[in-house]
């Protein structure tokens, strides 16, 4: 045995959930479901796939492990691979939306649950698997919620089989996985499934409030981490925020600032932890601090509970986080950074004390953490349903208003997604899936890029459109460092097109494909490089995935790219605003005053009509992504929705 794989056993059976090795895996073999909660990090991701697979339950079939976040199912895998001591992709793989390191051969795969429904249209038994293990259940993102209903209806199925003598089949064994989470609600929903916790450590965590409300979470966290790295004894600051921009953002702060340090003092070390990141840099946060410095690691509430990050003594917790809320009112979706739950609070709080007593600094007052919702509130019941429906009614439920949810979406959220379904041609008039539906439900994307990628197929831009929805892909390509804003603008101004920003975009990818992604040219452009690489990443997936079902990734339209435009409003109809007398926008769907975000092309331009990508509202509604149209065009590209509109 090499030294490392002796340090990884030594690892292994140190961990909390050790103790508990036979019992659950007893309790496994002898209930069909179970539902195990232990305190984040005692090993419940990375050790129970493996109890598993010791004990034979592979025999019959993958043991799948769900995530809701790609990040941790990569870094999940690459860990749990050099655990079991063999390269990653085969006993161990993971599979995430555009990246697929498994194999035919892999035995416990990690994977997003997104993924997972995807498989789901293919094996609708699942059989290629024996357990399905559903983590960090307590998220209860869309997704794991439509999973929850599936693999309960498929166990069923598979057991009815077994019972009437089918002797190919074997039972599916389903288990629930959480470090905080309603153990009887999930138990009675899975047929009165086994409840076992398992405990952990933890070590007493003082938490401090502010005493005022932070008009400015971020600045605040920035000085707080520096108050903490010149007062308080040794070990790593955790620093949750509330997304990509914000944490490079922060990153960069905290290398400015670090350079009025004074010299007794040691270093600093900015660790940011994010999907669009590369590999090592990510391994990164694992590794101790040189000596005499510190790590500050910038996360978002992936470092709740999915990842857990060693040594960390301090917590600030900015009382933030994006989630995907959807507008009841107006049927429009949009990321909002909202607060978080109480019990998001207790786990941020909670990773201070994995090793040692640890403090907790929230950047918010007392009274404002009383005010917390108690847990959050399922995203079921706050989002867009459609990639949902699209996913059930393609693996055969037809009537989703009676599909076993564990909460019911509203009636109301549920007919308005089953409109827009239509509009965009999913659906037929009975609500029966259309050959456009079922291409769009096996598509990688949400219904509206689905619906832009099939309707290029058709007007001959496909290239194109592949290449902007990649484009779209990452937060912005753009840098934009406080700095040197008005020299970022000026480069900017030379891929501008006055159609706006779906074109920008597209001329900038040329651009930077003419030089062949030269890192000099980014940096004098302004380009962020590593989004770049992502961009191009994604377009090759997307292309191979066009080229699987039958479509020509090459058709081009050339330099007629009005077309493209309107491939987008195929997709995007619902997504558009009108120029009003006063100079505002007004959006066709709720009729709300919308403005052009400041990183638009468009931003102070005056269009007759305008689709965007995305509208967020921060002081007010702003869209971003914008491209302008010709109001004519819109009862073109969607004559369903918008004839419906007129009558
Ligand atoms: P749980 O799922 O119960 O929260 P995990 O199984 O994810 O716990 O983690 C168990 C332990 O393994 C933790 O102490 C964590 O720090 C460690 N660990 C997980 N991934 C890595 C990694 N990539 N490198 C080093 N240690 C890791
Ligand atoms: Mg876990």
């Amino acid at each position: 045995m090499t030294l490392k794989a002796k340090e990884l056993k030594k690892h292994r059976i140190s961990l909390p959930i050790y103790t508990a090795r036979d019992i659950i895996i007893k309790e496994v073999k002898e209930n069909p479901c179970v539902v195990i909660v232990g305190e984040t990090g005692s090993g419940k991701t990375t050790q129970i796939p493996q109890y598993l697979l010791e004990s034979g339950l592979a025999a019959h079939g993958t043991i799948s492990v769900t995530q809701p976040r790609r990040v941790a199912a990569i870094n999940l895998a690459r860990r749990v691979a050099e655990e079991v001591g063999t390269p990653l992709g085969q006993k161990v793989g993971y599979s995430i939306r555009f990246d697929d390191s498994s194999s035919k051969d892999s035995l416990i795969k990690y994977m997003t649950d997104g993924i997972m429904l995807r498989e789901l249209l293919s094996d609708r038994l699942l059989l290629r698997y024996s357990v399905i293990i559903l983590d960090e259940a307590h998220e209860r993102t869309l997704r794991t919620d439509i999973l929850f209903g599936m693999v309960k209806g498929i166990q069923k199925q598979r057991q009815d089989l077994i019972d009437r003598g089918r002797k190919d089949i074997q039972p599916l064994k389903i288990v629930i996985m959480s470090a905080t989470l309603d153990a009887e609600k999930f138990s009675e929903y899975f047929y009165g499934a086994k409840i076992m916790y398992i405990s952990g450590r933890q070590f007493p965590v003082k938490i401090l409030n502010t005493v005022e409300p932070q008009s400015d979470y971020v600045d605040s966290a920035l000085v707080t981490a520096f108050q903490i790295h010149q007062c308080e004894a040794p070990g790593d600051i955790l620093i949750f925020l509330t997304g990509q921009e914000e944490i490079e953002n922060m990153e960069k702060l905290i290398e400015e600032y670090a350079i009025d340090l004074p010299p007794t003092v040691g270093k600093l070390i900015p660790c940011p932890i994010f999907a669009a990141q590369d590999t090592i840099t990510q391994q990164k946060i694992f590794e101790p601090a040189p000596h005499g410095t510190r790590k500050v690691i910038l996360a978002t509430n992936i470092a709740e509970t999915s990842i857990t990050i060693p040594n960390i003594r301090y917590v600030i917790d900015t009382g933030c986080h994006k989630s995907r809320g959807y507008n009841a009112k107006i049927g429009i979706e949009s990321l909002l950074v909202e607060p978080i739950s109480k019990s998001s609070a207790r786990q941020r709080m909670g990773r201070a004390g994995r090793e040692a007593a640890g403090l907790c600094f929230r950047l918010y007052t007392e009274d404002s953490f009383d005010q917390l919702e108690e847990d959050a509130i399922p995203e079921i019941k706050r989002c867009n349903l459609e990639s949902a429906i699209l996913s059930l009614k393609a693996t055969g439920i037809d009537d989703v208003t009676r599909f076993d949810f564990m909460d019911r979406p509203s009636k109301s959220g549920l007919l308005r997604s089953l409109e827009h379904l239509y509009a965009l041609e999913a659906l037929d008039d009975e609500g029966k899936l259309t050959d456009i539906g079922t291409k769009m439900a096996a598509f990688p994307v949400d219904p509206p890029y689905a619906k832009v990628l099939l309707q290029s197929d058709k007007m001959e831009c496909t290239k194109e459109a592949i290449e902007i929805i990649s484009l779209l892909s990452v937060d912005t390509i753009f840098a934009a460092p406080s700095s040197k804003r008005e020299e970022a603008n000026e480069a900017r101004q030379k891929f501008t097109s006055l159609d706006g920003d779906h074109l920008t975009l597209l001329n900038t990818l040329r651009a930077y494909e003419s030089v062949k992604g030269d890192r000099d040219w980014c940096r004098e452009n302004f380009i962020n490089s590593r989004h770049m690489r992502h961009v191009l990443d994604v377009r090759k997936q997307l292309i191979q995935f066009a080229e699987r079902s039958g479509m020509d990734p090459k058709k081009t339209c050339g330099h007629d790219l009005e077309i493209v435009l309107k491939c987008f409003l195929a997709g995007f109809f619902q997504n558009t605003a009108l120029l009003q007398p006063d100079g505002t926008y007004k959006s066709i769907l709720g009729g709300l005053t919308v403005s052009v975000h400041p990183s638009s092309s468009l931003f102070g331009k005056k269009r007759e009509a305008i689709m965007y990508d995305e509208l967020v509202f921060t002081t007010k509604h702003f869209v971003r992504g914008v491209s302008a149209l010709e109001s004519n065009w819109l009862s073109q590209a969607a004559p369903k929705y918008f004839g419906q509109r007129r009558a």
